[in-house]
């Protein structure tokens, strides 16, 4: 196999580079722009190795990206290159709007170009895969879950961004009959996230003994899977997955945001402890602006069809995250004394 990724440099795209690599032995061409959350640290054990590439490019940058692919003649891409933050898309939606919808497009129009030049029988095989998010899908109530038919209600700039891409790229399926697939997953979780998200921005500021502002009253929910979970979910789409179908991924492992906080502080007691509980550090903050009640994605589908399940559950992967972070520091210390210090974003629309 050889694998093109797009944004391999950060959180998802590293577990897809490192297990393609080293897993796989497939040959991987990394391409990243190393926006703040791409960490070339992240594939740092790749470099060098026979069978990786990296590619210091914008997605964007068409003529580019376009000349990359056709020198590496990929059998798929694995798009994952993305802006991800929900508080940074509610602070300035420019960068989600540049990123997420025109880099996209730019993409698929490299790639479709790329894959028409190819001989009919490496064409009829290659595949493109749009890695997306079932936040596109909005907020559910407090019943049932997201499947491959539910309808668009995207609520927060990143995901109307996601959802624009979605689109895209089902369009050009449709239109111009490239072979896309296009996955939607639940909240991932695991090493190498950068400490912005909920897991990893709590888990360091109860080592460092700072507040662990939880939003709203909490109660929000969200299906949690292991990112090597819905790495092995992608590179099943890639080996069996139908051109045209959609896939959702989820780890039925629903948690609210304070019970995962509680669970962090669980788990630093027992491998950290301090002389109060860490629970004592969370403190409710004000809520994000349109926060989302609930996530869960229904993966019958992705089960039956590509034969996949969640191997690792939420307690035994989150604390096996608790320890990688420990074990890290030397990964998040120059980011939090860097570009992120754990300051409160995305809530400037409910201040004014
Ligand atoms: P991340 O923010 O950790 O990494 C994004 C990567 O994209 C970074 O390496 C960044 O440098 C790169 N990038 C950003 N703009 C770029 C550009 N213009 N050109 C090239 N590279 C660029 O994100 P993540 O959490 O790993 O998410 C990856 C993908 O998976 C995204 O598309 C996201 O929507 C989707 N997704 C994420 C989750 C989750 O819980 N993290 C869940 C479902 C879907």
């Amino acid at each position: 196999m050889r694998l093109a990724i797009t944004g391999g440099c950060g959180f998802i795209g590293s577990a897809a580079c490192r297990a393609a690599v080293d897993a796989r032995g497939w040959s991987v061409l990394n391409i990243d722009a190393l926006a703040y959350a791409g960490r070339r640290e992240n594939v740092a054990m790749l470099e060098g190795r026979p069978g990786y590439t990296f590619l210091h490019a914008d997605i964007a940058d068409r003529a580019r990206v376009e000349d990359a692919l056709a020198a590496f003649q990929p059998d798929a891409i694995l798009h994952l290159a993305a802006e991800t933050h929900v508080d940074r898309s509610i602070d300035a939606a420019d960068a989600f709007v540049r990123t997420n919808i025109v880099g996209a497009h730019a993409l698929l129009e490299a790639a479709r170009s790329v894959w028409r030049a190819m001989p009919h029988e490496r064409r009829a095989r290659f595949r493109f895969v749009h890695v997306s998010t079932d936040e596109v899908f909005g907020a559910l109530g407090p019943e049932g879950r997201f499947t491959e038919t539910s309808p668009y209600r995207p609520r927060s700039p990143y995901a109307a961004s996601k959802a624009a891409s979605d689109h895209l790229a089902r369009a050009w399926r449709e239109t111009y009959g490239l072979p896309v697939i296009v996955s939607n997953c639940t909240n991932n979780y695991g090493p190498y996230q950068f400490p912005e998200k909920l897991i990893p921005l709590s888990i360091l500021n109860a080592l460092e003994g700072k507040p662990i502002a939880i939003y709203g009253d909490g109660g929000h929910s969200r299906d949690w899977l292991h990112v090597d979970d819905h790495v092995a979910g992608l590179f099943a789409i890639l080996e069996r997955g139908a051109v045209g179908e959609t896939y959702l991924f989820g780890g039925g492992d629903e948690r609210t945001s304070l019970e995962v906080a509680h669970a962090i502080c669980a788990i630093l007691d027992a491998e950290q402890p301090r002389r109060a509980p860490h629970a004592d550090l969370i403190t409710l903050a004000p809520d994000r602006p349109g926060h989302d009640r609930r996530y869960a994605a229904d993966s019958a589908k992705a089960r039956a069809a590509l034969e996949w399940a969640p191997q690792q559950r939420f307690e035994d992967g989150l604390r096996e995250t608790v320890r990688w972070y420990i074990a890290n520091e030397a990964w998040w210390r120059p980011i939090r004394e860097g570009l992120y210090a754990g300051r409160r974003l995305g809530a400037g629309a409910a201040q004014t």
